[in-house]
């Protein structure tokens, strides 16, 4: 992937990333709504190791947030905690997230703290603990292939909102799942479990039996429809967010944007090198994804 011609990278990457600016992510945004999707903005970027960068990281959240409020879209920010500077320090992003959830209160918006690799997961657990002891409006992400999720989801505050993933990070069989079977098996047990406990969940996947099998169980277990939704990436998957949203669900769409795409794109290929399987079969049309892109 770093081999690949700027161009050809670029093109690759418009499926699934909204543009460098934040007004090409409103516009997608907006397009979205239209169509009946909610949506969830982010900007590229990870592992910030200058304290300034995280700071201005920080102030184009905060301007992010501002413009959503002003358009009036059903969308949120979402953050990576190295983005903000976990790397550097847990006060330094405790601080930044800290104005930044007072701003999102202020604007009557949401922010999800993002899980990375499990090298932050005691921090970014511990950080989202202490944003929720002043914020009703924060979320966090588990990862159903760790291990040690089963524990971790005891100590959540009540009524936390949290997005269920698989985990886009490859981790050792040491202290996570490496089959997709018990991963599947754990995403769909502990988000049942989760509803049945009082937290809201967002089921963040692209597995229709997996998503199918918790729409039939949130019914059986007649779990308020409010308490739960989908949550899918721009230009994955398609007909499964329509099929979804026609079986009722609330679907939103995970946007990103900003300059760092190729930066963020190869470094989400070293991670997981399946993320190439799945660009490559989507452009050569042998999965369901479908660009979000009007023009
Ligand atoms: C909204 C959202 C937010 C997320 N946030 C986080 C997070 O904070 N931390 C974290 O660790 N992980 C996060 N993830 C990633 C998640 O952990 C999984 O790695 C990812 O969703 C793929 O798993 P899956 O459940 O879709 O199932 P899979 O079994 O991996 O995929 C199901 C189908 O979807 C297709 N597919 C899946 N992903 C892609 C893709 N990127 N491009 C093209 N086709 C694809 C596959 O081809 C397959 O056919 C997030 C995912 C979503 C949807």
């Amino acid at each position: 992937m770093p081999l690949v011609p700027g161009p050809l990278m670029r093109k690759l990457s418009s499926r699934y990333i909204a543009g460098e600016r934040l007004d090409q992510a409103l516009e997608v945004l907006g397009h979205l709504q239209a169509e009946g999707y909610q949506g969830i903005l982010d900007i590229l970027g990870e592992d910030v190791a200058d304290a300034a960068e995280a700071r201005m990281v920080q102030t184009a959240y905060m301007d992010a947030a501002s413009d959503l409020a002003e358009r009036k879209l059903q969308a949120y920010i979402s953050i990576k905690p190295t983005h903000l500077g976990l790397r550097i320090s847990q006060d330094l992003a405790l601080d930044l997230y800290r104005s930044l959830a007072q701003h999102c209160q202020d604007l009557g918006l949401f922010l999800r703290v993002e899980m990375e690799d499990h090298t932050t997961t005691d921090e970014t657990l511990a950080l989202h603990k202490a944003l929720r002891a002043e914020f009703e409006c924060v979320g966090i992400v588990i990862q159903s292939r760790l291990f040690r999720t089963e524990e971790d989801l005891q100590s959540l505050p009540p009524a936390s909102n949290i997005r269920m993933v698989k985990g886009i990070y490859l981790e050792p069989a040491a202290i996570a799942h490496t089959e997709a079977g018990p991963i599947r098996d754990a995403f769909a047990s502990q988000s049942i479990a989760l509803l049945k406990a009082g937290h809201r969940v967002a089921f963040a996947t692209h597995d229709q039996e997996l998503g199918d099998g918790l729409i039939r169980a949130c019914q059986e277990h007649s779990i308020a429809p409010d308490a739960w939704e989908f949550q899918v990436l721009m230009g994955v998957q398609r007909p499964l967010w329509e099929r979804w949203k026609k079986m009722g669900a609330r679907v939103r769409v995970y946007v990103p944007f900003g300059p760092n795409w190729r930066a963020y794109s190869t470094r989400r290929l070293a991670k997981n090198p399946q993320i190439l399987m799945h660009v490559i079969r989507a452009t050569l049309g042998l999965s369901g994804g479908r660009s979000q892109r009007k023009s």
